[in-house]
């Protein structure tokens, strides 16, 4: 019988589990799961952490909005915080929350302002003397990124307000691609990837969503690409103000937008009682495909700004506002087959081959199936009718079979012992995990997808090396690791199709300019098994160069801070393998720099010293002060340990970080302490 685990273990587990849904859904705009599957994660670890308060930590994602930036463009600091709002998932919710409201404002009555929950990206646009300035996206709430040029190309927009506007305004809002532009780009694809697939040739990713499509164009490195794809936007609030005229009321801030030509949704309707949102969330329920923008859900907000104030914030979200979201929708179709991807691990993942259904608004042809143990524990099989759910309208999910429709002679699905590449090599699952995994590293679907993420942003950050170039590229016989990508030349990209001189050019300049990435970056882009960003950028601190690492045993790597012992032994056995000994040789020939450390021009004040922080700073946001610890040579793990120099403490920090200083008598500082570490290097002396 399986155990469960300790509520301590799974609350870490939750956590973790929900950083990375986090990273995937606002970092690459590519979710694995549902909506209503990371819902559920929330509302479990939501549960644990109020049944047991001593496991509360203000870095819970519980605590925080969105997640942190990525460094694809420049960050922006949110003059007012951009926050996240707390759902409602069924009607007893919503009428907790409108009974929270009432006993928030005493006798008073509230009126409400109904909203669609527009399915898209939260937007910040900062106008100056009439003139738009900035726009930023919502990040982790307090620092956005900066898609200023991005913004500028969505034509409903106004680049210019009238003389009457506020010295500074702030806009804020929600940018969404609306279903026709998105059927037009899916189209566009689907027809390129006939021509593909007739050549011979893979086809490239078709958009999953409005959402996704719409989140992926507008955080597009090349606004000319922004600008073909058609985005929109709904105003709905108002950010900073220096200069413009007061309001009492959140409907007349709408109405203000709307006078200076900004969008607004015009499904917007004040209401006076909840029986009445109710009425609204039932109503758009029903009719949500009637829209030319798909929505997730309706947003209620008190109306009048003074009693806004009176009822406040939590740390992520207002108390004033609710997110009442739709359940997921579920249709039946037939099951056609189920086939099996392999990724850069080895890892092997079924999906579902489905007839295909409209459902959730968009149609579906293939579901994730994650397992082996979810296909044996769903037992869905080939030919069975099955309920596909579109969950959170983002990913397809299969949920079971009809057993009534199924066919006499099924049997179960057996999950291939063989992968489906040319070298036909052996599929394992692992004994304690639920992943069966592909066990020969020459397989070509590994191959694939290793060059993909060397090449990706998070790695070696190689402009114009997307997934159909690598695809050519390895069909060709051009790249057999990436190593090889190094010594392309013009000449012989120019042999591929959809090359010209130029194209071809640009990407052999990008190839080698990656060469100087920083050594973090280097290591993340092996694509070894288990070790991310974060254990990479410790390791380069602790190591240096690439050589001291790969020569490292596995003791000495789980020494540094953050890597523990399943990535150590991981990375160990990585260098240790002939195959991938002869990429490194590769790499060094081709003169990628092996120790490249990122040039910081402060003062090196914090060499070798870890400093923690825990809890929330004025002056910083979590990334930032990572940041600045490690732009003065410092590192900063994210536990506290005999081995820390100092821990900081903001507001609400976390309960174990400091129990464990306190035992380990670890200097702990307030803010103005760690503005002192840093430009000093000491502890303060008070
Ligand atoms: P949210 O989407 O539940 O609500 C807040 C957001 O709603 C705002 O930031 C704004 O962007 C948007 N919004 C749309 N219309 C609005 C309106 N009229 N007024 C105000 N805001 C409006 O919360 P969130 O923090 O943005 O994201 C959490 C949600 O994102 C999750 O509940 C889940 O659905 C999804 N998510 C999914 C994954 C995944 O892996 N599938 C991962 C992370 C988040």
């Amino acid at each position: 019988m399986a155990r469960t685990p300790s509520p301590k273990k799974r609350v870490e587990e939750l956590r973790v589990l929900i950083r990375q849904h986090n990273n995937l859904y606002y970092g690459t705009d590519s979710p694995e799961i549902s909506d209503a599957e990371y819902d559920a994660l929330v509302r479990e670890l939501q549960g644990l952490e109020a049944a047991h308060p001593e496991l509360a930590d203000a870095n819970s994602p519980t605590e925080a909005v969105g997640a942190a930036v990525v460094t694809t463009f420049d960050p922006v600091v949110h003059a007012v915080p951009m926050t996240s709002l707390d759902n409602a998932m069924d009607e007893d919710e919503l009428r907790a929350w409108g009974d929270r409201i009432v006993k928030g404002l005493g006798e008073n009555s509230a009126q409400f302002v109904c909203e669609l929950k527009i399915d898209g990206l939260a937007i910040s646009i900062r106008y100056e003397n009439g003139v738009l300035v900035q726009a930023a996206t919502r990040g982790d709430g307090k620092v956005g990124e900066d898609v200023t040029a991005n913004v500028a190309t969505i034509s409903s927009l106004p680049k210019k307000l009238s003389a009457k506007a506020p010295a500074v305004l702030e806009v804020r809002g929600e940018i969404y691609m609306s279903v026709a532009a998105f059927q037009k780009l899916k189209a566009d694809r689907e027809a390129e990837n006939i021509e593909r697939v007739a050549k011979g040739r893979a086809p490239l990713a078709v958009p999953v969503n409005p959402r996704n499509a719409g989140a992926g164009s507008l955080r597009q490195k090349d606004p000319t690409i922004t600008a073909q794809r058609d985005l929109s936007l709904w105003s709905y609030q108002l950010g900073e103000v220096v200069g413009g005229p007061e309001f009492t009321s959140h409907h007349d801030t709408l109405e203000y937008l709307k006078s200076l030509g900004f969008p607004v949704n015009p499904e917007i309707t004040l209401v006076n009682s909840l029986e009445d949102v109710i009425a609204f969330c039932r109503q758009w329920q029903e009719r949500r495909h009637e829209l030319g923008y798909e929505i997730d859900g309706a947003v209620v907000k008190v109306d009048n700004l003074a009693q806004r104030e009176q009822l406040g914030f939590t740390s992520r979200a207002p108390r004033w506002a609710i997110a009442f979201k739709f359940p997921p929708e579920e249709k039946h179709t037939v099951l056609k087959d189920i086939h099996i991807s392999v990724g850069r691990t080895g890892r092997v993942t079924p999906f579902a081959v489905l007839e295909p259904v409209f459902v959730g608004g968009s149609t579906v042809g293939m579901a994730t199936l994650h397992n082996r143990d979810q296909v044996a524990a769903k037992d869905v099989r080939p030919g069975d009718t099955v309920v596909v759910r579109k969950a959170g309208d983002v990913i397809p999910e299969v949920v079971g079979p009809v057993l009534s429709k199924r066919p006499k002679n099924s049997q179960p699905w057996v999950f291939p012992t063989t992968c489906p590449c040319s070298v036909g090599s052996l599929l394992v699952k692992s004994e304690d995990q639920a992943d069966t995994r592909c066990v020969e590293p020459s397989c070509p679907f590994q191959r694939d997808q290793r060059i993909i993420y060397f090449a990706s942003r998070g790695g070696m950050d190689i402009e114009g090396l997307g997934e159909r170039t690598v695809f050519a590229l390895s069909d060709a016989g051009l790249v057999a690791d990436v190593g090889d990508l190094y010594s392309l030349t013009v000449e012989q990209l120019l042999t591929l199709e959809g090359f010209a001189e130029m194209s071809a050019q640009n990407l052999v300049t990008s190839i080698q300019a990656s060469r100087t990435r920083p050594l973090p970056k280097l290591l993340t882009a092996l694509g070894i098994k288990h070790l991310g960003p974060a254990a990479s950028d410790s390791l380069s601190s602790s190591f240096g160069t690439l050589d001291v690492i790969a020569s490292a045993s596995a003791e000495e790597l789980s020494s540094v801070d953050g890597v523990g012992g399943v990535i150590a032994e991981s990375i160990a056995s990585w260098f240790a393998k002939p195959e991938n000994k002869v990429v490194i040789e590769k790499l060094r020939n081709a003169g990628v720099e092996f120790g490249r450390v990122e040039i910081s021009d402060q003062p090196q004040t914090l060499v070798g010293k870890a400093v923690v922080v825990t809890g929330t700073l004025s002056n910083y946001s979590r990334e930032g002060a990572e940041a600045a610890i490690k732009s003065r040579g410092g590192k900063s793990p994210g536990s506290v340990s005999a081995k820390t120099f100092a821990v900081v403490l903001g507001e609400s920090p976390g309960a174990s970080k400091v129990t464990k200083a306190e035992q380990l008598g670890i200097p702990v500082l307030d803010e103005a302490g760690f503005e002192e570490l840093l430009q000093t290097g000491e502890l303060p002396s008070r």
